[in-house]
């Protein structure tokens, strides 16, 4: 796989950084960069054939209006989705969790009910269902993380039962960077007839999700951590499901009639996008997908797994490093700690030598109450990284530890 001619389509690698170093971008977990033809996607729109879409029926509205209908035909294959009325836009996997509590999940939940999830989920999967089961006196139970970064399984056979509405569980933690057995989990939770919902905000950059095979009931997805823009993603929700919800909002383009007196809805997955949709961002989403589709899927996947063993391998040879959770399962994704010196000042001195990793609690604080620490470092990788980012992050960090001890 030739990394630099794929790197070369980023044009942000072309710019120095502040102190004229080479740019090392390893917070792919948090977002991913862009390639040209994500920019010129949202360019063209912009600066070439600029309208709304769905309601004109003049020239550039009917161009646009086949762009989004043909990035939704787009998701659905990429997912290998039933059909496209199970794709619903949002603006992000967030939006998505919040738009599934509310609309699914809120009228069928009552006073003792039970909702599943684990111990390593992002707030964004964690936070929407805390605070449906406080309105509704419900409870949240939670799936233990065991020291391995891996959910226990055994805990979830055992507590799934007829209180328990929803499973929602992660593809991929963002901090431990495991991948959840979401094959097993699914068919635990679906014996018992409870409906799964998967947040794979971390996955589809690196890997591929079918959701047919997988069965779950829904899985939301950002654009912008596969190399789209920001505030667009993808809800997919099995037919039923979705058919069962009413609108997420109300407004216009999702009616068929409208009176004083009342409004009937259109039909998946119009009834469900109220409002003018995020036309650019669905365009560059399209485009990130493209440039996905573009690379080989098993050349993609051998170069991120040895990235993330090579970066295993060097960053264990540092003196003073712990690395959250185990090797198994892994994601081109590491958390550790340095003894003595502070996550945030780490990823400071690593911005001087033009290195950008996260610092922090990476949105998922039970999981650092699990591992009792405040904060870690995390190193995520995409596939325009090199053996040399990590050499990068190497040396740097060992300066780091020898300025600060
Ligand atoms: N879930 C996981 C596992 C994530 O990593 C993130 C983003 N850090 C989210 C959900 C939320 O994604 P967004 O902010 O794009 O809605």
């Amino acid at each position: 796989m030739d990394i630099s001619q794929i790197k070369s389509q980023f044009p942000i690698f072309r710019q120095p950084t502040p102190k004229g170093n080479d740019f090392v971008y390893l917070d792919n977990a948090a977002t991913s960069q862009k390639p040209q033809c994500v920019i010129d996607a949202i360019t063209r729109y912009y600066s070439e054939e600029y309208s709304t879409v769905g309601r004109g029926a003049y020239w550039p509205a009917s161009i646009n209006t086949a762009r989004v209908n043909e990035v939704r035909s787009k998701v659905k294959t990429f997912l290998n989705a039933a059909s496209e009325r199970e794709i619903v836009f949002t603006s992000g996997t967030t939006d998505g969790i919040n738009k599934v509590a509310r609309n699914f999940l809120a009228p069928r939940l009552t006073a003792g009910d039970h909702i599943i999830i684990s111990e390593a989920e992002h707030h964004a999967n964690l936070i929407p269902w805390q605070q449906l089961c406080l309105e509704k006196g419900a409870e949240l139970k939670v799936i233990p993380v065991l020291e391995s970064g891996v959910l226990d399984e055994s805990w979830l056979a055992s507590h799934l039962n007829d209180k328990v509405k929803l499973l929602a569980v992660s593809a991929c933690s963002n901090v431990l960077g495991i991948k959840n057995d979401l094959n097993s989990m699914i068919s635990l939770a679906h014996e018992k007839g409870i409906p799964v919902l998967v947040d794979a905000a971390q996955t589809l950059c690196h890997d591929r999700v079918d959701v047919m095979s997988l069965n779950c009931d829904f899985l939301l997805f950002s654009a912008h951590k596969m190399f789209g823009p920001t505030g667009v993603g993808v809800l997919y929700g099995k037919a039923q499901c979705l058919e069962q919800m009413k609108p997420f909002n109300y407004g216009g383009g999702i009616v068929k009639e409208v009176t004083m007196q009342g409004s009937s809805f259109q039909d998946l997955p119009a009834k469900h996008e109220a409002g003018t949709a995020n036309i650019s961002g669905i365009l560059g989403m399209g485009a990130a997908l493209d440039f996905i589709l573009s690379l080989d899927e098993k050349e993609t996947a051998a170069h991120l797994s040895d990235l993330t063993s090579y970066a295993l391998d060097r960053l264990e040879s540092i003196e003073g490093l712990k690395i959250m959770g185990g090797k198994d399962h892994k994601a081109p994704l590491i958390s550790f700690t340095l003894d003595g010196i502070h996550p945030h000042d780490i990823s400071t001195f690593l911005s001087e030598e033009g290195i950008c990793v996260r610092a922090g609690h990476h949105c998922a604080q039970p999981l650092m109450h699990r591992f009792q620490i405040p904060a870690s470092i995390r190193a995520s990788f995409a596939v325009y990284n090199d053996r040399k980012d990590i050499d990068r992050l190497y040396e740097a960090l060992l300066k780091t530890q020898s300025f600060f001890l």
